[in-house]
């Protein structure tokens, strides 16, 4: 019989608990859920949960921002992206569109998709018209983009590929030797296309607890549950608590078409740099779809040396799990969903947004400054 989400809250209370324990959760879509449903008020005291580097939108370089702000404005072009990208900040001059609503209002033909599969109605629609596809996301997201060229994609569809993978950040922050984190909850659906075997290596070179969850209340307690238990065993492996979709090898389809038709490169994550490993690039077979081969590059390297994160946005804190979003000093003051400053208030799978959307409105900088104060 399946336990209910109560099971497993009364289960982590029964758990021994001797000294303060953190579970990193890497996946935006996880603290969606963790914050949805208020599970920080109900765990054990001695337990925090830290969110991770899952926002694909928060992490995507400021220069690809700009590359596709700067594309949609000066090429005869129609760019389409996922919503949430279309409000992302970049640190352009303020007579300059900001982002790609801003540069939309200016007169850019940018529109929003949903899928791949819009992208490629559009691109049939509209044969005389090149079509580019600003492709930001994860494996999930990746994987879809892969295939779509792999299965034959319009000849004017062109792909603005920023891709990324989300096990190499994990493991930056693994190998930096302080993590910040005792044991990890591992994103159920990336493992769903890539297999649970991918984070095998923060059990076996790092001794640390993992447990792959899915997205409901019981899933996320029951790896959690799973990770405390390991901790006060002292025996730790990769557990499985999605099973019902993350089998052994994941999805050898969708992994066929990211082997097919992308490279894995060296990429740069937004406002924390370069990490090894951790980024697609389309492969040459497939330079005749790939924005950087076939339109000229709005590269700036002056304009680069301002810096990835506005001024004052702690985002790449907040995405490293190093500081939680109310410990931003902008966060619900200059920052909020509405006139967001940095990425993780614009996009769904941002911390700061999430943590605003589900009523966190305490700003701890400020009230920690008030109080040093005197006041
Ligand atoms: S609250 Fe706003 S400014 Fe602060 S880290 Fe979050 S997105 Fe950046």
């Amino acid at each position: 019989m399946r336990r209910s989400a109560a099971d497993w809250l009364q289960a982590l209370q029964d758990l021994n608990a001797d000294r303060p324990v953190r579970i990193m959760n890497v996946c935006g879509g996880h603290e969606r859920s963790i914050s949805a449903a208020g599970l920080r008020t109900l765990i054990p005291d001695h337990v925090e949960l830290v969110p991770g580097p899952g926002c694909p939108v928060c992490i995507c370089p400021e220069e690809d921002v700009y590359e596709a702000i700067q594309l949609a404005l000066h090429e005869d072009i129609t760019l389409v992206a996922f919503g949430d990208m279309l409000r992302v900040p970049v640190n352009a001059p303020k007579r300059e569109p900001r982002s790609l609503e801003q540069a939309k209002a200016a007169g850019a033909d940018i529109r929003p998709i949903a899928s791949p599969i819009d992208a490629v109605k559009l691109a049939r629609a509209e044969p005389q018209r090149t079509v580019v596809f600003f492709a930001a996301g994860f494996e999930t997201t990746t994987a879809p983009v892969a295939a779509m060229l792999a299965e034959g994609a319009p000849d004017n569809l062109l792909v603005l590929l920023s891709g990324r993978l989300t096990w190499p950040a994990v493991a930056m922050l693994l190998d930096s030797g302080t993590p910040g984190f005792d044991a990890l909850v591992a994103p159920g659906h990336v493992a769903t296309v890539m297999g649970p075997e991918e984070w095998g290596f923060v059990v076996d070179k790092h001794s640390i607890p993992a447990a792959i969850a899915g997205f409901t209340p019981e899933s996320l307690l029951a790896a959690m549950y799973s990770v405390l238990r390991q901790l006060e065993s002292g025996r730790t492996f990769l557990d499985n608590c999605y099973t019902q979709v993350v089998k052994a090898g994941g999805n050898t389809a969708a992994r066929a078409h990211l082997d097919r038709v992308m490279d894995v490169v060296d990429a740069n994550w937004r406002g924390i740099g370069i990490i090894p490993k951790s980024g697609f690039a389309l492969r040459e077979s497939y330079a005749a779809h790939d924005v950087r081969q076939q339109l000229p590059s709005y590269a700036d390297e002056s304009r680069k040396r301002v810096g990835e994160m506005p001024p004052g946005c702690d985002c790449a804190q907040v995405v490293l799990g190093k500081i939680y979003p109310n410990q931003c000093r902008l966060y619900g003051a200059a920052c909020t969903p509405r006139k967001p400053i940095g990425p993780c208030m614009v996009s769904d799978e941002g911390a700061c947004r999430i943590w605003w959307s589900a009523g966190y409105r305490d700003n701890e900088w400020q009230e920690k400054r008030t109080s040093e104060a005197g006041g």
